[in-house]
């Protein structure tokens, strides 16, 4: 099975807890004004991989100490069927790597960004998310700014969809984050380029623009300029 993405990144360190694989969806229609991910919006953007070489990379991930899998975008739900095939997957190899020793209390976390709201998460949608332990939902609203840890605007919702992702998730449904919301990656080229993974505060991506500058990267095309 075949799904468009973004990129991938490991170790993710700020959309959850701990060290993750992350993935970005391809395509996104939803156009929040403000979005930082220009770059995911157009289906024909990025490439296409195997969502089985995807899952051979979170079992690479695994083995190096992951602690969960962020899957993000674009709009991840947008490819409902790869990615109910990434999650199944992604679970049946967080299981085997625990042995099934911990009784699903344990182990790697499996967590969905979604910009679509509760009430748009139709039953195929659901289906879709079947395998994930949690999940973060909503459009980002630029006029809604928040410190809530993992969440770009106030309106979103961090929601624990499983007995292993309540209790990972539970301790930060109400916490502001503290420091650290950005990562800014070298990406090898070509074209060579930054990726910044993370959820700004107001300012933070002209601060991070500003810093490289001083460190002799200008960058020519933001994807959070229109
Ligand atoms: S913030 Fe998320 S949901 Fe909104 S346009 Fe950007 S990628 Fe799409």
């Amino acid at each position: 099975m075949e799904v468009r993405i973004s990129g991938t990144h490991f170790p993710l360190e700020t959309l959850g807890p701990g060290q993750r694989l992350g993935i970005w969806f391809q395509g996104c229609a939803l156009a929040c004004p403000g979005c930082m991910s220009r770059h995911t919006w157009a289906p024909e953007g990025g490439t296409t991989e195997e969502v089985s070489g995807l899952l051979r990379m979170w079992e690479e991930a695994l083995g190096r100490g992951a602690e969960g899998l962020t899957v993000s975008g674009g709009e991840p739900l947008d490819q409902p069927e790869a990615l109910a095939g990434l999650l199944a997957g992604a679970a049946r190899a967080r299981d085997r790597a625990d042995g099934g020793a911990d009784g699903g209390e344990g182990g790697a976390d499996l967590l969905v960004y979604t910009g679509y709201e509760p009430d748009e998460l139709t039953a195929a949608r659901h289906r879709a998310l079947r395998g994930a332990d949690a999940v973060i939902t909503g459009r980002f609203r630029v006029a809604r700014p928040t410190r809530l840890v993992w969440r770009g605007s106030a309106n979103q919702r961090l929601r624990p969809l499983t007995a292993r992702g309540e209790r990972r998730y539970a301790p930060h449904l109400a916490r502001d984050s503290a420091g650290g919301r950005l990562q800014v990656v070298a990406q090898p080229g070509p074209p060579a380029g930054v990726r910044v993974h993370g959820v700004p505060l107001r300012g933070e991506l002209r601060a991070v623009e500003q810093g490289l500058r001083e460190a002799g990267v200008t960058l020519r095309s933001p994807s959070w300029r229109p």
